[in-house]
């Protein structure tokens, strides 16, 4: 592996001389030694050094020789731009307000003629750039131009949804996401379409998934590893508590935002269920795969999900996954005998916790209640101040000022556990936003009331970005 490394590096050296860019890879590199080494301040120092001397950057041969992400490279390069004055960007910023101006008017205006606000259009938002692709479409990095924040916006070609298999996977993705309000599931702003396209818009998280965060690490320390699982469980015992089942757990399907706080995302093939309801249909992916669904004889959801939970859980503390073949029909033998190995760094309490989440029956797997309390979280830095372990409430309630609490603190544990928590309301109507909303064309009363009534308009929409700001500020 090492002579291979070597070798490559040398023949990449060579192409970059020829560019003249190893010297800028050499200024980044020994500007960032002042700071750190982490590869964004690599990629930055680069990126500001070559833009200084005007060169153009050879995205390839970065990689090549540093070994850099692609993505790491456009998120600096984004970053990079986005953060400078350079008349490019001024003069973007100017569009982006005439075009707000714009739409100021124009919601004014359908009010005043027609007592309602304008549909939502593409003209709304500014697409900045592609940042992935999903089975349906494209989701790109957009501005909603009235409050200048970022959003993912997942468009989805009409012509590939014809099929009616198709057309009830992305209902149901949003009719679900709509459901749900909890701060570890990303969330969903507003949904519209115009002839070839549905646009689904939803909260932005910049740092990408955890396979890759991962990946980048190899593996992580069990204190990231419990501060992160510990939000997927939040996320996913709230989609249980609401009878929701993702199905679909795995790495790629969590997202991080930019305080690493984690979302949940792709509701593709979820679904609802009643409780203790047995289903059939197979899905999920083959490495996270459940073996009572490999069966084929039926099962209840939720402990499906716990077993993919086990899977990743595994996959963050060790940088694999628990079950591996070279072919799906071995891949599916090895997961039935349920027989795996735990590397000996991983601690014995998080083992144990693997090991209850991967019980081939599933009436023997730990619940995702019990989860919150076991032992593996007890020692964890912080954990009982975390915010991770507030949930949200399903949507239909969360304007109601109601404070729940379906579990009880217990009196015993000096630490909190994530089963122990449930929250306040999660918006709040704030005058100063309130204001904000009112400013772009919105009556009070209709901010009010989409708020409450839990509506995915473009009010509530600029209303949630804001106090997303305003939140992410008082922190
Ligand atoms: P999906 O169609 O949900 O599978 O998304 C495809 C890819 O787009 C994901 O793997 C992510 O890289 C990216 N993506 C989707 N939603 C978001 C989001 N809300 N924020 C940032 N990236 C996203």
């Amino acid at each position: 592996m090492k002579e291979h490394g070597k070798s490559s590096h040398k023949k990449n050296s060579k192409s970059c001389n020829s560019e003249n860019l190893l010297e800028y890879i050499i200024k980044g590199l020994s500007a960032s030694k002042k700071t750190s080494h982490k590869n964004e301040t690599i990629i930055s120092s680069i990126i500001k050094e070559t833009s200084k001397s005007n060169m153009k950057l050879n995205e390839k041969c970065l990689i090549n020789t540093l070994n850099i992400d692609k993505q790491d490279i456009d998120q600096s390069i984004f970053k990079e731009k986005t953060s400078s004055n350079s008349p490019a960007i001024l003069e973007e910023r100017k569009d982006d307000e005439y075009l707000k101006d714009k739409l100021i008017k124009l919601i004014k205006e359908s009010f005043r003629t027609r007592g309602h606000y304008p549909q939502t259009t593409l003209d709304f938002y500014r697409l900045v750039k592609m940042i992935g692709k999903g089975a349906f479409g494209k989701v790109f990095l957009g501005v909603h131009l009235l409050t200048g924040k970022y959003v993912a916006v997942k468009s989805i070609e009409k012509k590939y949804i014809k099929e009616e298999s198709s057309q009830k996977r992305i209902f149901q993705e949003v009719y679900i996401l709509k459901k749900i309000n909890h701060q570890n599931v990303i969330r969903l702003l507003e949904v519209f379409e115009n002839k070839r396209y549905l646009f689904l818009v939803l909260e932005y998280a910049p740092k990408g998934d955890l396979l890759k965060y991962v990946k980048k690490k190899t593996r992580l320390e069990e204190d990231v590893a419990k501060e992160i699982f510990a939000q997927i469980v939040s996320g996913l015992r709230h989609c249980h508590r609401n009878l929701i089942l993702h199905r679909d757990v795995k790495l790629d399907n969590v997202l991080l935002d930019k305080n690493n706080k984690v979302k949940i995302c792709d509701f593709g093939v979820s679904r609802f269920v009643k409780k203790g309801q047995t289903i059939k249909e197979q899905c999920g992916t083959p490495a996270y795969i459940a073996p009572e669904i490999i069966k084929d004889k039926g099962y209840e959801g939720c402990y499906a999900d716990i077993w993919s939970l086990g899977v990743l859980l595994y996959a963050i503390v060790t940088g694999s996954v628990p079950f591996k073949a070279d072919n799906i029909e071995d891949l599916h033998k090895v997961i039935l005998k349920g027989k795996y190995i735990i590397p000996n760094y991983v601690s014995e309490s998080c083992k144990d916790l693997i090991r209850k989440m991967l019980q081939l029956n599933p009436y023997n797997r730990i619940s995702i209640e019990a989860i919150g309390s076991h032992s593996w979280f007890d020692k964890g830095p912080e954990f009982g101040r975390r915010e991770s372990m507030y949930d949200g409430q399903i949507r239909n309630s969360i304007f109601d000022g109601e404070h729940r609490r379906t579990h009880s603190m217990d009196k015993n544990c000096k630490k909190n556990t994530i089963a122990e928590v449930e929250p306040a309301s999660v918006i709040r109507i704030l005058e100063p936003i309130l204001q904000k909303v009112e400013g772009f064309g919105y009556s009070r009363e209709f901010v009010i009331q989409s708020i409450n009534s839990n509506s995915c308009n473009h009010a509530s929409v600029s209303y949630y970005l804001l106090y997303e700001e305003f939140q992410g500020e008082k922190c």
